[in-house]
């Protein structure tokens, strides 16, 4: 049986949280920030959400994209979902990307969708799927934590 990478994150790799949702930094960031927004409980899909379910996971990102805006210095960013895997799901628990957009970051703006694909069908090391060490990971999850409390985020 196959672990699911999401399931297996614990309390200290979210650096925001509700009651059922919490945000973890991607492992393979395609910008700095890529965070990931996803259901505490194993949810596959969208459609599994209640209605108030939705609204607090959208809420969820809506704080997460605030935060990054305000840590990276902007007001742009991308966000996105992808529902099953003939859509580039790759991890088969539901999750939002979150990526905060600066001025001249990519050389089209729209590129990023591309590389976000590039990480999602897995080609694990080529360039596109650049991967943080755990530690550098973990160093990055506590800055956010001390950035989503410095902006009254969290406790
Ligand atoms: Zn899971």
């Amino acid at each position: 049986m196959q672990v699911c990478p999401f399931c297996n994150k614990q309390k200290n790799d979210f650096y925001l949280e509700t009651e059922n949702f919490a945000v973890i930094y991607n492992i393979s960031p395609i910008l700095p920030g890529h965070s990931l927004v996803i259901p505490k409980q194993h949810k596959e899909s969208l459609f599994e959400l209640t209605d108030d379910e939705l609204a607090k996971f959208m809420q969820l990102g809506r704080t997460t994209a605030a935060l990054l805006c305000k840590v990276f210095n902007t007001n742009a960013f991308n966000w996105a979902i992808q529902e099953r895997e003939v859509a580039g799901q790759s991890v088969a628990h539901l999750h939002m990307h979150v990526v905060p957009r600066r001025l001249g970051d990519m050389v089209n703006p729209g590129d990023w969708y591309q590389r976000l694909e590039k990480i999602e069908s897995g080609d694990i090391d080529t360039y596109e799927r650049f991967r943080l060490s755990e530690e550098v990971l973990h160093t990055l999850t506590q800055k956010m934590k001390q950035k989503a409390i410095a902006f009254g985020l969290r406790k």
